[in-house]
């Protein structure tokens, strides 16, 4: 693959070692930039300053939404290096994404190619403090430039990293979540399986107002009979029931996350009771009314795992655990947070230094 690298003339500082990064407020100074057209396939890959960018304002994203999105890490050990954790996960998922929106795909091993050469560029960006990584989102948007509707005939992939704080400078807090029973995120069939920009447009709203009631997230409920559990906000979600770990199967209408994939392989490894299958509602008021549910938690990239202190339906609370993190989502936050952050020796191959 080749790609161009125009580099910025004034390099701007990185942050402070100290300073509050936050999440995703922060840029590093390049970003990648390809484009695709019918003719031409995938082309003028290259790292550019990092900076705005120009768009037709009949671009097929600004009016019919196909876009589709990823979001990863670069951990930087002890020692200085910095590694991605399983990217080629990311990229699979990414090309699962743009079969279902209509969008190109880019081959593997291309989209590996970019992926590293562009960390590599950045790497100077990667924090070092606990708990803080560079955050890696990848996207790709249809740029035809007309108001016709078809399948894109151009389209644009780009990567911005930012450097991003410690999800709990102040130590795990468990959340408290409330269980939505009026909007859905995702319909079987629908986008729900596809990383796209469209499903957490559908999702605010709810997120508003369970927000506006002092809870963090909702918990999604199946879109047809709103009666089995499909996620927790942006997360995927777990529950330990009498035992057994239950997390909702894939049935097209749930993100697939690679720390779910993750959390799952751990889990079964150790020998846990894991069961990927239809978990309703009702299964689950009961289990919190008869003091079965053990531990509940959500898990995704950014925060890795997220104890659930608290549920609330139907004008209910209900406190789990104590509103304590549990054994389990303990152990897989220190498992995954240690082989990511080069702690704990990787024996799945999950992770890939980068130069
Ligand atoms: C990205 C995402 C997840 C988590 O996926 P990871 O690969 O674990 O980060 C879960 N649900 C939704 C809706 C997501 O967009």
């Amino acid at each position: 693959m080749n790609i161009n690298v125009t580099n910025i003339t004034t390099p701007s500082a990185k942050p402070a070692k100290d300073a509050a990064l936050g999440f995703g407020k922060i840029f590093t100074d390049h970003m990648f930039q390809m484009e695709y057209s019918k003719e031409q396939g995938w082309h003028d890959a290259r790292i550019i300053p990092f900076g705005k960018i120009e768009i037709h304002p009949a671009s097929t994203v600004l009016h019919y939404g196909s876009e589709i999105f990823e979001g990863l890490k670069a951990y930087r050990k002890a020692d200085g290096s910095v590694q991605l954790f399983r990217p080629l996960e990311n990229i699979r998922r990414m090309n699962r994404s743009a079969e279902r929106m209509c969008l190109p795909t880019i081959p593997e091993e291309d989209a590996l190619e970019i992926l590293t050469k562009f960390i590599e560029h950045e790497k100077d960006w990667v924090p070092s403090e606990p708990g803080t990584s560079l955050y890696i989102r990848p996207f790709m948007f249809g740029n035809d430039e007309s108001l016709g509707v078809h399948a894109v005939h151009n389209a644009t992939f780009m990567i911005i990293t930012s450097p991003v704080g410690s999800y709990y400078p102040e130590g795990i807090n468990p959340v408290k979540i409330m269980i939505e029973s009026e909007d859905v995120r995702a319909v079987r069939g629908g986008t729900g399986e596809a990383k796209c920009g469209g499903n957490y447009a559908a999702s605010n709203r709810a997120g508003e107002r369970a927000a506006q009631q002092g809870y963090s997230q909702v918990l999604w409920l199946d879109g047809v009979e709103r009666k089995y559990i499909e996620e927790v906000g942006a997360m995927n979600v777990m529950f330990k029931i009498a035992g057994e770990i239950v997390t909702p199967k894939l049935v097209g209408s749930i993100l697939p996350g690679i720390t779910r994939k993750s959390c799952l392989e751990l889990l079964r490894d150790e020998g846990y009771t894991v069961n990927e299958r239809l978990l309703s509602v009702d299964e689950l008021i009961a289990a919190l009314e008869n003091g079965t549910l053990e531990e509940a938690w959500g898990c995704g990239t950014a925060a890795v795992v997220s104890p659930i202190g608290e549920l609330a339906y139907n004008g209910k609370k209900y406190t789990i655990n104590n509103g304590q993190i549990g054994t389990v989502t303990q152990h897989l936050y220190d498992t995954l947070t240690g082989i990511q952050w080069g702690v704990l020796e990787d024996s799945y191959g999950w992770t890939y230094p980068i130069k």
